[in-house]
């Protein structure tokens, strides 16, 4: 029996990973959950999966949820709650699902711990890629990619990798350099030439681009193909989803900015692909549903049912590839150049968004003031290699500061 920590367990991904846990019992046992704002459904969960330990963010929601379950279950609250659930010694997994930079320090927490750690959290590997791959590799913990396009990758790579695997070899700085020949010639790992990101091009792909000033909140999270938390589908909507996913493939797979090609496929059925020296490419289709990543991830090495429907390659017809237009995705031009100089570039990018795209969900800005805010914000941006998560964070500050500088002239 596998004792399992979601953090984040009201969102998106929370909710998918307790549906597929909940399909095999005999396996999975949930040692504790983690929520923010949602206590309702927190208290639902917790009474549905009786876990031993739940967190929340403030003394004041810790009061509250204390009322709401069964004595069975001790309520924390605050980052040492966090910390301690995702390090604790009887936990055997830990699915790190908030959203934005305050999934990395309980996520780090799971990884110092050696814990094997389901990364949906995108943005602590951009935030702080070489400290995170450094501390996966000093505590033997287990990466395994939950990203869809991540996790397709590794599905596709050779059965020896695994990203622990990947962090053992690498080297210090930017990622991609461990290879001797990890250039135009391909990348560190054995037979690999390029991997390739699919990507749906979100809400916006084909209208045009003079309208997208007026687009709303809700059509922008309005995603053809996925069901998501709304932070996640602005970024698909402008396409930085792609541009973190870029630097996130960086570190995990240890190639440079120029091995990783962006693909959009409007389908979202092929969810990334892997490109061999031979001329082989191999694919990893399935529906669009997160419950396909996340079993797999749950169960690795192993398979194991997710509930997802089986694709009817018939039904699904004809699979679309298509360049993705800068002009229309500046976001994705934006953060190539950024995965070129990565040190703290990589944190500046994610923090800026995140304040632009709260602004923008908030009504306050334009959906095109996204771009016009983090491109500000990364404008000078003189890049240091943070050597501590200390630099990180102070990354993280400053371009927060400058993006709500940003955000008032507009
Ligand atoms: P959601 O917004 O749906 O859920 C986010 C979760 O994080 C919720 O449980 C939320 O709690 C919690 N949370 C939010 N802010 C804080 C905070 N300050 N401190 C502690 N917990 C917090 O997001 P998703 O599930 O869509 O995404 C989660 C992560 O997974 C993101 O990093 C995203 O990029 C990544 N991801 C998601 C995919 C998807 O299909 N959804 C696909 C690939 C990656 P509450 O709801 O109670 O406020
Ligand atoms: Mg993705």
């Amino acid at each position: 029996m596998q004792q399992l920590t979601i953090l984040g367990a009201t969102g998106s991904i929370g909710v998918n990973t307790l549906d597929v846990v909940a399909r095999h019992p005999d396996r999975f046992s949930v040692f504790a959950l983690t929520a923010h704002t949602r206590l309702e459904q927190l208290a639902a969960q917790c009474h549905q999966f009786r876990p031993r330990y739940v967190v929340v963010t403030s003394e004041k929601t810790a009061q509250l949820l204390t009322q709401q379950v069964s004595s069975e279950t001790v309520v924390l609250w605050g980052s040492e709650g966090l910390a301690m659930v995702a390090s604790h010694d009887k936990v055997d997994m830990v699915m790190a699902a908030i959203v934005g930079a305050a999934g990395l320090m309980p996520t780090l927490a799971a990884v110092h711990a050696g814990k094997k750690v389901l990364l949906a959290n995108k943005e602590a590997l951009v935030m702080a890629g070489g400290l995170f791959m450094e501390a996966v590799r000093c505590s033997g913990a287990t990466l395994l990619p939950i990203d869809s396009e991540h996790n397709a990758i590794f599905q596709c790579l050779p059965q020896s990798f695994a990203c622990v695997g990947a962090a053992e070899k690498l080297s210090a700085g930017a990622p991609g350099n461990s290879g001797s020949e990890a250039s135009n010639q391909g990348t560190s790992l054995p037979g690999v030439r390029r991997l390739l990101l699919s990507g749906s091009g979100g809400p916006f792909r084909i209208i045009p681009v003079d309208e997208l000033t007026t687009v709303t909140p809700d059509q922008a999270c309005a995603h053809p193909n996925w069901k998501m938390g709304r932070k996640i589908s602005v970024d698909s909507a402008t396409m930085m989803n792609k541009g973190l996913e870029l630097i996130e493939a960086c570190w995990l797979f240890d190639v440079g900015e120029a091995q990783v090609e962006i693909v959009i496929h409007p389908q979202s059925i092929v969810h990334s692909l892997v490109e061999y020296v031979d001329g082989s490419m191999l694919a990893q289709l399935g529906n669009p549903d997160m419950r396909v990543p996340i079993a797999h991830a749950l169960a690795w090495p192993e398979r194991m049912e997710s509930g997802a429907a089986m694709l009817d390659l018939v039904a699904t017809g004809a699979l679309n590839f298509e360049q993705p237009h800068l002009q229309r995705f500046p976001c994705l031009g934006l953060a190539r150049e950024v995965a070129k100089v990565m040190g703290d570039a990589p944190a500046a990018l994610n923090a800026a968004n995140e304040v632009a795209v709260e602004a923008f969900l908030a009504g306050r800005i334009n959906f095109t003031d996204i771009i016009r805010v983090v491109d500000s914000v990364m404008q000078n941006w003189s890049m240091t290699e943070p050597s501590h998560l200390v630099m990180v964070q102070e990354a993280d500050t400053r371009a927060r500061n400058r993006a709500v500088e940003s955000l008032n002239r507009l």
